[in-house]
């Protein structure tokens, strides 16, 4: 594999106000199967960040949400809630449809992560909706070659992330120290992508130049086989992904991501008619 491009992402906001950075499901970059987004979140500024997501709908695909810095408390209309805090991740299975809400949990300090948007395949886009609180002592960390890796969901050498996906993915946090050398080697077809958030890597492009990534950006790869790349002088922090695609279509409106447009009016219909688990009729 090889770094086929290097994204800025594009900055918007979203929920009440959150300025968050777009790396994957712009113009830029629509999406890399199974991954439909993922949003980079980091504010110091409590104005930032403080509206929060109020309650909001999902349905069709997964929630990701990676707490880098700061606590973020989740409810939603089953019943659940929690706090998700540093070093923790959230799946969220929307399945069928959940209505809930993501608000900070502070009133200052930072307030950085990740919300990456996985989607489900037609059979299982009305499944059942569902939680998995990854609080950060369950996710297990490897440590080599001046590498610490910390396994959210697949495997990395012996350990194996906690996290139950319904789509085969793999979701890592990596650090490396200054000059380290990452390397990885999803399988045959998968597509994989890092986002760098500390630091900078350089690795081979499609023409075997080296192509620096500077954080923060997004590194989307391709091709085939193993790709390795090697830690910047100031080392480096990256969000790695990669996942089987699901290669089915997609139609997306806002919150919702099913296969067809009629699927998706009949989810803005069930939304509208208080159809969605635990939502009041
Ligand atoms: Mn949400």
């Amino acid at each position: 594999m090889h770094i086929e491009r290097i994204i800025q992402g594009i900055e918007t906001s979203d929920g009440d106000g959150v300025r968050l950075t777009r790396m994957i499901g712009t113009q830029l970059c629509d999406m890399i199967d199974p991954f439909l987004m993922l949003d980079r979140f980091d504010n110091d500024d409590p104005g930032a960040y403080i509206g929060g997501f109020p309650d909001h709908p999902h349905r069709g695909f997964e929630t990701v949400t990676v707490m880098l810095d700061g606590r973020l408390r989740h409810r939603d209309s089953t019943g659940g809630e929690g706090v998700i805090g540093p070093g923790d991740v959230q799946w969220m299975t929307a399945g069928q449809g959940i209505i809930h809400s993501e608000m900070p949990e502070q009133i200052e300090g930072r307030m950085r992560g990740f919300q990456l948007w996985v989607n489900l395949p037609a059979a299982l886009k009305m499944a059942k909706p569902g939680y998995q609180d990854l609080t950060q002592d369950t996710i297990p960390t490897v440590a080599h070659d001046g590498l610490t890796v910390r396994v959210i969901a697949g495997t990395y050498q012996d350990a194996h992330g906690p996290a139950i996906a319904r789509t085969p993915i793999r979701l890592l946090r990596i650090d490396a120290e200054p000059n380290a050398t990452i390397t990885l080697d999803p399988p045959a077809g998968h597509n994989a992508f890092f986002c760098i958030y500390e630091g900078s890597v350089v690795g081979e492009d499609a023409a075997g130049r080296n192509a620096t990534a500077e954080a923060p950006s997004l590194a989307v790869l391709n091709g085939d086989g193993p790709v390795a790349v090697a830690a910047g002088p100031k080392g480096a922090a990256l969000f790695y992904g990669e996942g089987q695609p699901i290669n089915e279509p997609v139609a997306k409106y806002g919150p919702f991501v099913m296969n067809t447009q009629q699927e998706l009016i009949q989810a803005v219909h069930d939304y509208q008619n208080g159809r969605f688990v635990g939502q009041a009729a």
